[in-house]
């Protein structure tokens, strides 16, 4: 079972800022708990393989 870098995305619902962090090996970037364009919290934390699996999903059962 191939493994990809479980890359996640950190969205302002506020102001729109978002980061993608995409851990490298074992080095472990700091999350972080504000955002640091408008100060809003908490972000929004969603996995960005998540929506490729659900990409996969509906591309794969597209009428094509
Ligand atoms: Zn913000």
């Amino acid at each position: 079972m191939p493994v990809a870098a479980r890359s996640v995305i950190h969205q302002c619902p506020a102001c729109g800022w978002r980061q993608t962090i995409a851990p490298l090996g074992d080095v472990v970037f700091a999350e972080p708990s504000a955002c640091p364009a408008c100060g809003h919290r908490p972000l929004v934390r969603q996995p960005a393989s998540l929506l490729h699996t659900l990409l996969d999903c509906l591309l794969e059962h597209h009428p094509s």
